[in-house]
């Protein structure tokens, strides 16, 4: 039985380590935008209320109880 194995479109040369990490350069994540809340100063994602105070666009929008101390 004779084997048939190239019917189809195959790459002339193996990429070589250095082309394909070239290639994969561009491959990588974005860092998001981050903001700082403007009334405790912690990073934020924007268009998001702030997690350590609970405030967005300067009023209290989560309503977070702020009685407890560190
Ligand atoms: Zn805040």
């Amino acid at each position: 039985m004779k084997l048939n194995l190239q019917l189809f479109a195959v790459p002339f040369r193996r990429t070589s380590k250095t082309k394909k990490r070239m290639r994969r350069t561009h491959l990588k994540k974005e860092v998001g935008t981050i903001t700082k809340c403007p009334k405790c100063g912690e990073a934020l994602r924007p268009h998001r209320a702030c997690k350590k105070c609970g405030y967005y666009k300067n009023e209290d929008a989560l309503h977070l109880k702020t009685e407890e101390k560190e």
